[in-house]
């Protein structure tokens, strides 16, 4: 048993575990504040709208002013969780149960629940269907297995790097990053979906609207799957020549507007083999990404902060070309389904399903609808839409960061106000010991309280437990000498002494400390009976 495990034995058990929880708490209620903050902010104006009865507005309208909250929801669904796993070291102190890293895991999934929790609420709101949380939940599930793997498993592989990349450990985990990001993009992951009933084979009309595709193609999927996924839409592996259409997808669209999805997505499966050797480039991108600490650790933040920024640039040029792509397919559709009415049609239910604005940000994969339905010769008779609000975006993100950062400095700060040693009461010292905070100091004056109170015992554990966590010679280890004599152990005593001269002789300035104890141990064993009271500040 260590000195600080002996040290914590003698303590109220919460100092172990009410830090970490404290900081649990704050991370789902923070999140969630701050998800809902920024959400309202994106959403404000919405009422105005909707006071206007008189007309209902279109529904490209709606999803234009529903967007930018969903695009900060969808922010916070990231950045809180990563927010809240990187400050969690400054919760744990030496006396905590858990390890820094662990704290961070739990902070970010408690973080991940609290911002989940406002973005399905919003989902609710602009979303023009009903959505439960079961389905809701299933949806996000095989978002995160089928549709982009990518993301977890970096999470993954950033926890899991090594130090160091140069070293055996580290070839392994490149290798493994590479391997795994190859078997994601091949659509391996479906068979994970399967086993959890999130993805099954084609029904018999799904069968024959992708056959009749298939057969004016020229070209056959290896497989075909229905997706457990709220969202109206369907995906093609290329690289496992894979497609995958959501459920929610087969109850909106009519068999022939599936069946012009069905040609896009058949358009993917073939494109050139350069462009699938794109895509696996832009997966590996990642890899930069997910490396972090053996990056950080050689080059530090600012190189990590490089490879961040080079990894982007690449990720932002490929989707110029990914982009290119998506018009290809949608040419390929067109050219097959006759006079591209049931893709238009099919394209603008997507959208309006997935209360996606007509014209956007200009940032995805995909054109903008409005673009796509021109170049599918079938032209909306409506206006062209603004895009949606961008400086809602930035304010909402500026607000969450604020709140979180507020809250979450206050939180931290708030035990170091606790008058530790002022007064005979160890409550403040323990609070200290809570926060990531509390240490030695914390420690050797509760230990100088039990002391007073004549638990020497107590006082013998907690100075030796101070001592360890001292930067510099303690004082702790000249009353633990003098506790020790006192009680007999002149052989401890000594080799405490022994322990504090080393210390000395490598830092010096503490000299009267070792002065004391030696002249204290000098005089063990004691002779005298009662002990002497030792007086010592
Ligand atoms: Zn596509």
């Amino acid at each position: 048993m260590s000195a600080l495990d002996q040290a914590r034995a003698l303590l109220p058990s919460w100092v172990g575990w009410a830090g970490p929880a404290t900081y649990l708490l704050m991370a789902a209620l923070v999140s969630a504040l701050g998800a809902r903050l920024a959400t309202a902010i994106g959403l404000a104006g919405q009422g105005k709208s909707a006071e206007s009865k008189e007309a209902e507005p279109h529904w490209t309208e709606r999803a234009r002013l529903a967007f930018p909250a969903r695009a900060l929801s969808a922010v916070c669904l990231v950045v809180l969780p990563a927010f809240w796993a990187a400050f969690a070291h400054l919760w744990v102190g030496p006396l905590t149960l858990c390890s820094p890293l662990e704290l961070g895991i739990a902070a970010g999934l408690a973080a991940l629940a609290g911002t989940a929790t406002m973005h399905f609420r919003l989902l609710r709101l602009v979303l023009p269907n009903p959505l439960t949380l079961r389905y809701w939940l299933a949806g996000m599930l095989t978002l995160a297995i089928v549709i982009r793997p990518i993301l977890p498993i970096a999470v993954v592989l950033a926890l899991a790097a090594p130090e160091s990349l140069w070293t055996g450990a580290g070839a392994a985990w490149v290798a493994s990053t590479v391997a795994l990001l190859a078997l994601a993009m091949s659509g391996v992951s479906l068979l994970i979906a399967r086993a959890l009933g999130l993805a099954r084979p084609p029904s018999k009309r799904l069968q024959a609207i992708v056959a009749a595709a298939a057969e004016r193609a020229g070209q056959s999927p290896r497989a075909t799957f229905e997706l457990r996924w709220p969202m109206v839409n369907a995906a093609a592996f290329p690289m496992g020549g894979v497609l995958v259409f959501s459920d929610a997808a087969l109850r909106t669209l009519e068999d022939d507007e599936l069946e012009a999805i069905a040609a896009h997505e058949l358009g993917h499966l073939s494109e050139p083999r350069s462009i699938q050797a794109l895509r696996m480039v832009q997966a590996t991108l990642w890899v930069p990404l997910a490396a972090a600490r053996p990056i950080v650790a050689a080059y530090g933040v600012a190189g990590y902060g490089l490879a961040v920024l080079a990894a982007m640039a690449a990720i932002l040029w490929l989707r110029r070309i990914m982009r290119r792509m998506e018009q290809r397919a949608d040419a390929e559709a067109r050219e097959q389904v006759g006079d591209g009415g049931s893709l238009a049609r099919a394209l603008e239910k997507i959208y309006q399903a997935n209360a996606v604005p007509a014209v956007g940000w200009a940032r995805g994969t995909h054109p903008h609808l409005y673009d796509r339905l021109i170049a599918a010769g079938h032209p909306p008779a409506y206006p062209r839409p603004k895009p949606p609000s961008r400086i809602r975006l930035y304010v909402g993100m500026l607000a969450a960061m604020i709140v979180t950062a507020v809250l979450l400095i206050a939180a931290t700060w708030a035990p170091t106000y606790a008058a530790c040693g002022e007064t005979d009461d160890e409550w403040p010292c323990l609070v200290w010991l809570t926060s990531g905070y509390g240490g030695s100091w914390e420690l050797g004056t509760i230990g100088e309280i039990r002391e007073t109170q004549g638990q020497r015992s107590d006082a013998i554990v907690l100075y030796r437990a101070a001592a360890e966590l001292a930067y510099e010679p303690s004082p702790d280890l000249a009353r633990l000498v003098a506790l020790l004599v006192l009680a007999g152990r002149c052989e401890e005593a000594a080799a405490t002494a022994e322990q504090l001269k080393q210390q000395v002789a490598h830092s010096p300035g503490a000299e009267e400390h070792l002065t004391y104890a030696q002249a204290i141990l000098a005089s063990c064993p004691l002779s005298l009976s009662p002990a002497p009271r030792v007086e010592y500040q």
